[in-house]
């Protein structure tokens, strides 16, 4: 097959997944196209790039989601291949055909194979084809309630009743009693269809003390296929990931072997090419099952990145320019321990409500092993349109403890106003002895929640005399320069006026 390099990618994204893919292309001596709404005008994404097209109102629907308005731009700007991030388009079969049809390079695998694995009750029965464990469960879509607690029974209390079109944690009901089940069935199947616009569900078992271990494959042209390890990603609220980790601090080598053979398995089976993930649930004696494979880059991707020494979105790009994997299986090892944390503009105090809004300060961290992949800056106004997704902190350090001890002084340092953030939870999970000893599930932030939500009065003091002791350096720097420059000392004698002034900058 012929390598046709790409010239120019349009990133049909926002926020810092855009960013991040178009890092990667400068490294490459690729242009970027951004595009963006009226809402992101001022968005870092638009700056970054070497081109930048307005593609409508602020709503996701009459943007980022509008195909022929992103296709338009794509041709227009001369651009060959175009990159989906993740969300938006990232995983919509019609809009890579559409690419496909218009003489577009699309980023990521065939329209196919997003079809197939992006149904998840079609994703499931090629799982049980290929010899991948599959979550005991129903193959087909369960369409009335008498057919569901047939079926309840026969798998036995407690199920997950799940929509196929399923993501993001919606459409999903936790089923533990009988009496519960018809209710259940209502609640996720209208949800399923308000979201996806397709209400078909699907019922399986619910695994106990569930853990979420995912593994990153890597797919060419030429039927290559490696993985890349996994991330553990246990640590969620409302099933959505909030911290994730690799390597995962319960896995063996034996069974950290066997599910890197079944992800290898599973992509094949689905002849995919590209970057993916094949997320795995497994129970507490570390018994694994498929849960879903995600079509495209995840948001942890750079957990993987840090530790397996990989740049993901430029194995994506040569991937589609049609080179063969530059590595076999055996050339990749895990070097360390990573973990990220993502922050996000929420209240934790008010059951996480979205806090967007201005940002008046901001300081990130720096410094040996932290990588920060964000897009806002001091001034911006985070859109209320969009995720309320800030930034994503990684660390990387030679043990579990040294990432772990890293990340607390990573969070430490990072200091945001303006809009509420969820750094002051993220510094209480590197606290909780669960966490800190490896011993958790999906259930951590439930059971730990009196700890982590509790109100901040230690950490607040804690914060006044960090606060005071910068303000006494600050002092100090101020008169040392002064000495240096050989002007005379002035005594501040309205100090606390300066104080004011001082920590009305954070
Ligand atoms: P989505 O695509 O909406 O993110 P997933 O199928 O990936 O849905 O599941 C999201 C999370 O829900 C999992 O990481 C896990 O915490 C929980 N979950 C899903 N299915 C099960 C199950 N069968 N048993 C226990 N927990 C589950």
């Amino acid at each position: 097959m012929e390598q046709k390099p790409i010239k120019k990618v349009l990133v049909a994204n926002r926020g810092e997944i855009a960013i991040r893919i178009m890092r990667s292309c400068r490294e490459m001596g690729i242009q970027t196209v951004a595009v963006f709404s009226d809402a992101d005008r001022s968005s870092m994404h638009v700056r970054y790039a070497n081109e930048a097209y307005n593609i409508g109102l602020a709503p996701s629907s009459e943007s980022y989601l509008n195909m022929d308005k992103i296709i338009a731009v794509a041709k227009k700007s001369g651009a060959d291949a175009i990159h989906p991030g993740y969300g938006f388009l990232s995983e919509n079969s019609v809009f890579a055909r559409r690419c496909q049809e218009e003489g577009l390079r699309f980023i990521g695998p065939s329209p196919e194979s997003i079809q197939m694995m992006g149904d998840k009750i079609s994703a499931r029965k090629k799982m049980i084809e290929a010899g991948v464990p599959v979550v005991p469960g129903t193959t087909e879509k369960v369409t009335n309630e008498l057919e569901a607690i047939k079926i309840i029974k026969e798998i036995g209390l407690p199920v997950m009743i799940k929509a196929s079109a399923g993501g993001g944690g919606k459409g999903m009901r936790l089923v533990k009693k009988e009496s519960q089940i018809a209710s259940s069935l209502r609640a996720a199947r209208s949800e399923a269809k308000t979201a996806f616009g397709d209400d078909s569900l699907y019922i399986e078992k619910y695994i106990d003390s569930p853990h979420h271990v995912e593994f990153q494959i890597l797919s060419d042209k030429y039927g290559n296929t490696v993985h890349l390890f996994e991330r553990e990603c246990s640590v969620q609220r409302r099933h959505q990931k909030v911290v994730e980790e690799t390597p995962s601090p319960i896995l063996t080598p034996e069974v950290r072997s066997r599910m890197g053979e079944y992800a290898v398995a599973a992509a094949n089976a689905a002849k995919y090419e590209g970057a993916g993930t094949i997320e795995f649930i497994m129970d507490s004696n570390l018994n694994f099952y498929f849960l879903e494979m995600n079509t495209r880059l995840q948001v942890e991707h750079p957990i993987t990145e840090r530790v397996v020494g990989v740049d993901l979105v430029k194995e994506q790009i040569r991937i589609t320019e049609g080179f063969p994997l530059p590595f076999r299986q055996e050339d990749l090892k895990q070097s360390g321990h990573a973990i990220e944390c993502r922050i996000y503009a929420e209240d934790t105090d008010n059951n996480f409500m979205p806090n967007p809004g201005t940002i008046t300060h901001i300081t990130e961290p720096y410094g040996l092993g932290v990588r920060c992949d964000g897009y806002v800056y001091e001034g911006y106004s985070i859109p209320i349109y969009y995720d309320s997704l800030i930034s994503k902190l990684i660390v990387w350090g030679r043990t579990r403890e040294e990432a772990i001890e890293r990340m607390r002084r990573a969070l430490y340092e990072y200091k945001i106003t303006g809009v509420k953030t969820t750094i002051r939870f993220l510094e209480r999970i590197m606290d909780t002895p669960d966490f800190r000893n490896g011993e958790y599930n999906t259930h951590f932030i439930e059971k730990n929640s009196e700890f982590l939500l509790a109100d901040g009065i230690c950490d607040k003091k804690c914060e006044d005399i960090a606060m005071i002791a910068t303000y006494a350096e600050y002092i100090s720097r101020l008169e040392n320069k002064k000495t240096n420059a050989g002007s005379p000392i002035k005594k501040e004698t309205n100090w606390k006026g300066q104080f004011r002034r001082f920590t009305s900058r954070f």
